[in-house]
């Protein structure tokens, strides 16, 4: 009759023919739950059809049968059935290691920036398979170099990696010298048209997302680069890209939205939210990540105070782990910061405090009316472990009075929304045609979220790992 007809006559053929072969598995038995919705299923079936859930719900109206006769049957009796984990805030240009910041602190004596770089690369296949060990099958990385491209094309065509949105360099207040070997991660801008040309650059390597890092101090007041960010985020939604920002001070977070920032990429740290910025971010329904660990591992690292998480020792690269050590650095090479945190390790703790003080009660706030937010590490800087990190994260999240199930949405359903794009679409959330990612967890995490991290198996893009048995 006409094309629409034509059309839709096409749809099951091309279903049939990617899906003939695939694997199909039933989970039976278990609980399910889509923090999204806060929906728990008890006695739940849910059905994969190759990369893709075909079907999820109640035993009753779905039974295991709908799987067909040669379907994979596992039975998750006493167990519970969540989207996959989505860090919506990574690096994958560093490592979480001492030497990966040699702009924070210059150790290039002990260790080349190029070495450095060079081990990172090599280690990414390890870096990914320590995300899915933690349940995390999705990420968002914000940026970095423009090989940070190729990093997203091997994630897609590796296994046992998360799926990973990227952003390329940052568009930057500031220069970072230190950082660059060719292809520097951050970028400095100095004018609205060198802005627009490099997002222009960006474009061409279909970036999820444009960053940009709004650094403020006496010599960057907010004022002087708002042009900049006015003209990256007209150049970028122009091509239908989003924009992120890092702005910690209330007051250049509300410059970055009210220039139309799509998302916020850290807490506001250094006072309160007000109610005129709640109600801008809930106008413009910009998304907020609020990164709380990063904000301490700086400092107790070099304090030589790091409290990282069982999960982090178990899953966290070794190498990355033991190199944390600031007692083993030779005395001669250490940098200033690192010696001024090492005298005085309480100014060191107490200054972390008081960036929680203001980060914990703005993310109450927030969440309280109705933000949404997106839960995501910085993962890669010092001392936040890739991977598990997400777990600290979750605790921090806690302790700011978010219940199991908000923190489970924010990294669920919330975060896909960050992801963003068309797997953003079919993620966060265990629903008929969305990606088949899950962790099914041996307890239930709604009555304590630190049970988020007793896992049991994790299933990405249908492939179903038993968790011990990842990084073996
Ligand atoms: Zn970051």
């Amino acid at each position: 009759m006409n094309n629409k007809t034509n059309c839709l006559a096409a749809i099951p053929l091309a279903i049939f023919t990617l899906t003939a072969n695939a694997e199909k598995i039933a989970l039976v038995n278990g609980t399910l739950i889509n923090p999204g919705t806060s929906q728990i299923v008890r006695d739940a079936t849910i059905v994969i059809n190759g990369d893709r859930i075909a079907a999820a719900g109640d035993a009753k109206t779905i039974s295991p049968a709908a799987a067909g006769k040669d379907a994979k049957v596992i039975d998750c009796r006493g167990k519970f059935i969540l989207p996959g984990y989505i860090d919506t805030h990574v690096h994958f240009f560093q490592s979480g290691d001492l030497y990966t910041r040699p702009d924070a602190v210059d150790l290039t004596k002990v260790r080349p920036y190029a070495d450095e770089v060079a081990w990172i690369k090599k280690n990414l296949p390890d870096t990914f398979a320590r995300y899915l060990r933690s349940g995390i099958t999705s990420v968002v990385d914000v940026g970095g170099p423009f090989w940070n491209f190729e990093v997203r094309n091997s994630s897609n065509s590796t296994a046992k990696a998360p799926r990973i949105a990227v952003a390329g360099p940052l568009i930057s207040s500031v220069s970072r010298p230190q950082l660059d070997l060719g292809d520097p991660p951050i970028v400095k801008i100095d004018n609205p048209e060198q802005a627009r040309e490099f997002v222009r650059k960006l474009a061409a390597q279909n970036p999820d997302l444009v960053k940009i890092w709004y650094i403020v101090d006496k010599d960057h007041p907010v004022d002087s680069f708002r042009p900049i960010v006015r003209a990256t985020v007209e150049e970028s939604h122009a091509r239908k890209l989003r924009v992120a920002v890092h702005a910690t001070e209330l007051e250049t977070a509300r410059a970055a939205v009210e220039e139309g920032a799509d998302v916020l990429v850290h807490s506001v740290t250094d006072k309160p939210v007000d109610d005129a910025f709640v109600k801008l971010l809930k106008d413009r329904h910009t998304i907020l990540c609020p990164t709380l660990v990063v904000f301490e591992r700086y400092g107790r690292t070099f304090a030589n105070k790091l409290n990282l998480t069982p999960e982090e020792k178990a899953w966290g690269n070794p190498e990355v782990i033991a190199s944390l050590d600031v007692t083993k650095l030779p005395q001669n090479q250490l940098p200033g910061r690192i010696k001024t945190a090492l005298a005085d390790p309480n100014a060191a703790l107490e200054r972390i405090k008081k960036v929680y003080d203001v980060a914990l009660k703005n993310l109450k706030t927030l969440e309280d009316a109705g933000v949404t937010i997106a839960a995501g590490t910085d993962a890669g800087n010092i001392g936040t472990i890739h991977g598990p990190a997400l777990f600290r994260e979750f605790q921090l999240m806690k302790e700011a009075g978010l219940t199991p199930m908000q923190i489970l949405q924010c990294a669920t359903a919330n975060a896909a929304k960050l992801f963003g794009g068309e797997t953003g679409a079919h993620i966060g959330k265990i629903d008929n045609g969305n990606f088949a990612d899950l962790v099914i967890l041996r307890s239930n995490p709604l009555d304590d979220i630190s049970r988020a991290s007793e896992i049991d198996t994790v299933i990405k893009n249908g492939a179903v790992y038993s968790a011990d048995s990842i990084l073996r």
